[in-house]
Formats: structure tokens, C-alpha cells, sequence
């Protein structure tokens, strides 16, 4: 199979054992998935040595646009923000600049009017 229908989570098959295994983590550079056996041994093999368990493709229902992940071009539905496959934060927007300089400008006026008011205060105070 391809890099781009790993999955992880997915249900595979290696092909030269035959044993049942799920993919842990998809290395996208290299083209490698690390499995995990029934028995619980772990395996990172070229995801040529791997088919999609028959299994796999009846859970393979969760349909919808898809789009590969920049990262490791594993694919994940157009909606996911987080690419399950690497961890990849997809189109999460970095905070506004806008809202640091509203924050900014509003600690601004409120110590100005603090000061406007202890000024005013003291001033009035002390007033001859
Ligand atoms: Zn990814």
C-alpha cells in the first residue's frame, strides 16, 4: 500500500507474515509506518511490506473530502485541525496582532484612568 492511505490507528496486514497489526506512527519522509503486533511487539517497516486488512475496509466508511497532511501526507478529513497521523495543527490561526494591541491599548487607558483618578484625587486633596 501507499504512504498516503496510512492511517493511524488503521488495521494492516504484513504481508510476508500474514499477522495482524496497527499502525502507531506514519514516517512520511521515509515512507516506513511503525506497527504494532497483537502480541504486542512493535515493527517500523516500509509501508510496502503492508496491506489494508479486510477489516480496515469496513471501518474505511468515514467518508468525506479528504485532504493529505502537509507534513506527512497522511490523509485527514478536510474538517481535522490536528492531522492524526503526526500531529500536525492544520490552519490553527495564530493569534491576531490586533487583539495583543486591544489588550495592550486597554491596560493603557485603564492605568490611565487610575492615574487620571489618583491624580485627581491627590490633587484635590492637597488643593490650596
Ligand atoms: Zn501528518
Amino acid at each position: 500500500m501507499k504512504i498516503q492511505d496510512c492511517r493511524s490507528g488503521q488495521a494492516v496486514v504484513q504481508k510476508e507474515s500474514g499477522k495482524n497489526a496497527t499502525i502507531r506512527r506514519i514516517y512520511g519522509s521515509s515512507g516506513e509506518v511503525e506497527l504494532s503486533f497483537e502480541n504486542g511487539t512493535t515493527a517500523r517497516i516500509h509501508v510496502r511490506l503492508i496491506e489494508p486488512s479486510s477489516e480496515a475496509a469496513d471501518a474505511e466508511v468515514d467518508s468525506g473530502p479528504q485532504r493529505p497532511c502537509p507534513q506527512c501526507a497522511a490523509k485527514m478529513p478536510v474538517t481535522a485541525t490536528i492531522c492524526p497521523a503526526c500531529g500536525f495543527a492544520y490552519g490553527v490561526k495564530t493569534p491576531a496582532p490586533s487583539r495583543n494591541w486591544a489588550l495592550i491599548l486597554t491596560s493603557v487607558v485603564l492605568i490611565g484612568a487610575a492615574a487620571y483618578a489618583v491624580w485627581k484625587y491627590v490633587l484635590a486633596g492637597k488643593g490650596p
